[in-house]
């Protein structure tokens, strides 16, 4: 009988594998004994070539995991045998935080290898049976087929967020990565893996807006309600065009007369429909979008130019600068380009900072200076929550305002170590000759402690909430 090529893998003595192809050709004749003709050709480079194209098709070359579509599939028959033993699947959409900033400041190549190492640490700390996929630049998917129950899925998924928090050094710098996860459950039925996906999704981006680096389970009750994070993505192209993009200001007073001295711009996107959205709900997906620059751009633009039509007294206006603005060389052409279109004064303009911003930035001196130089003021945003604090302040001369966390004044009230930190604080700004400000005074009892501290000025709801121009302007 005829017998077609077969493909055949060959271990050779040293311990090697070629690949060959084997061709059987029959001769027969009546008289003589079957006689069979074989070739053996050698396939091992077009073999080799094969998995290679494989692994590229189904693989990440960053980190070597599934990619996308691979791990899709893998979802897929995950949830096709949970449907038939009726186990439980549960899925994790990891997104590392900050990546963006880790880019901005030190090159992708330090990127990279940061995604990497947050790659491995991933893979290495769930199952040998679970699956660890790349879904985009910052995005990981875990599929944890037969987790057992949800409890166990929890105890994974606080696994994975310890093992990616460990500090990592790259290239001389110190970095504290972290990951924001969300957690899906397949209900044993069968869910689609699309549908999955987008749960965890969904339960991903509450924990990255309500507490960076933790978990949550997607509750199908809050589905309804819940933003969307690849939907908000999508909407954000289209609000810079339609000017959804709004200024809330709030105002901060002067301390101890209670005069308005200024205001501070608040970014507020007025949606279609799901209505006025506070920063916490999209600030992360634009700064991280290419929108980032037209958007910050925008908010300095439209500050300066609101800021020029109040009467000259509370003509300061506190602006609050992205970590990517920071960093960008044209930012003092940028800031000089919006107070010469709106004639404001350089002393009328106050660029709020946090401290983090700074630190992650090895040029971040220099920086300060050069905005300093055209005369406008810089304040440190919610003082005293970040790392450093006060002996912080001397590597950074041209800091000249404080802005005291909103943390500080609420602590007030429940201990005395808060009190006897705020009043420090006070001390030492003052000493250093610079303006502190306290934010976050809700009732008059703050109000008046606040005073009597001797803070320059305060802010909070009890002297304002945030409000659209025309009214602040009242
Ligand atoms: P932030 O700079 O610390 O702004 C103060 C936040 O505290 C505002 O929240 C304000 O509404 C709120 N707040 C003011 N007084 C009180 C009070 O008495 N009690 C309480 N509980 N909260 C008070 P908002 O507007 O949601 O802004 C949140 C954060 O978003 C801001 O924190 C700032 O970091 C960021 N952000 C806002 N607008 C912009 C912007 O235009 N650009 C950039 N890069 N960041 C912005
Ligand atoms: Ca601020
Ligand atoms: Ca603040």
């Amino acid at each position: 009988a005829h017998t077609g090529p077969v493909e055949k893998r060959y271990v050779l003595p040293d311990g090697s594998t070629v690949w060959a192809r084997l061709h059987l050709a029959p001769l027969l004749s009546p008289d003589e004994p079957e006689v069979v003709i074989a070739q053996l050709e050698d396939i091992t480079d077009r073999k080799r070539a094969e998995s290679r194209l494989v692994q590229q098709a189904h693989y990440d070359t960053l980190t070597d995991l599934p990619n996308r579509a691979h791990s899709m599939r893998r979802l897929r028959a995950a949830l096709d045998a949970a449907a038939e033993t009726g186990t439980l699947t549960a899925v994790f959409f990891c997104d590392v935080d900050r990546l963006k900033l880790v880019n901005d400041a030190h090159g992708h190549a330090v990127g990279d290898a940061y995604l990497r190492e947050v790659a491995r640490r991933i893979r290495a700390s769930v199952r040998s049976d679970d699956t660890v996929g790349r879904l985009s630049g910052d995005e990981f998917v875990v599929i944890l087929p037969a987790v057992g129950t949800p409890t166990q899925a929890i105890g994974l998924a606080g696994r994975v967020i310890d093992s990616v928090r460990q500090p990592l050094r790259l290239g001389g710098e110190g970095f504290s990565p972290s990951v924001s996860l969300g957690i899906a459950y397949s209900a044993g039925l069968a869910s689609s893996p699309d549908e999955l996906l987008a749960q965890a999704d969904t339960a991903m981006y509450r924990a990255k807006t309500e507490d960076r680096g933790s978990w949550r389970v997607h509750d199908s009750a809050v589905k309804s309600t819940a933003i969307s994070h690849l939907q908000l993505r999508t909407d954000v192209a289209a609000a810079l065009e339609l000017r959804q993009f709004v200024l809330h200001y709030q105002p901060i007073v002067r301390l101890p007369d209670r005069k308005v001295m200024g205001y501070e711009a608040l970014l507020r996107w007025q949606h279609p429909t799901r209505g006025l959205l506070l920063p916490a709900a999209f600030l992360d997906v634009v700064l991280d979008s290419e929108y980032e620059t037209p958007v910050t751009d925008w908010v300095l633009r439209q500050a300066c130019r609101d800021a020029s039509r109040r009467p000259r007294d509370q003509r300061r206006v506190n602006v609050n600068l992205s970590s990517l603005q920071i960093g960008r060389r044209d930012l003092p052409d940028l800031v000089l380009g919006c107070l010469r279109e709106s004639g404001l004064e350089a002393d009328d303009l106050v660029l709020e900072l946090t401290e983090d911003r700074l630190l992650s930035r090895p040029d971040g001196v220099q920086l300060l200076d050069r905005l300093r130089n055209l005369g406008v003021s810089i304040a440190i945003d919610d003082f005293g929550t970040g790392y450093a604090g006060l002996q912080y302040l001397q590597r950074f001369p041209d800091i000249n305002i404080i802005k005291l966390d909103r943390g500080f004044i609420a602590g007030v009230w429940r201990d005395q170590v808060s009190e006897h930190i705020v009043r420090g604080i006070i001390d030492i700004a003052h000493s250093c000759g610079l303006t502190l400000v306290v934010e976050g005074v809700e009732t008059t009892e703050q109000a008046h402690f606040v005073q009597q501290l001797g803070a320059d000025a305060a802010q909070g709801y009890y002297f304002g909430r945030p409000a659209p121009y025309c009214q602040a302007h009242e």
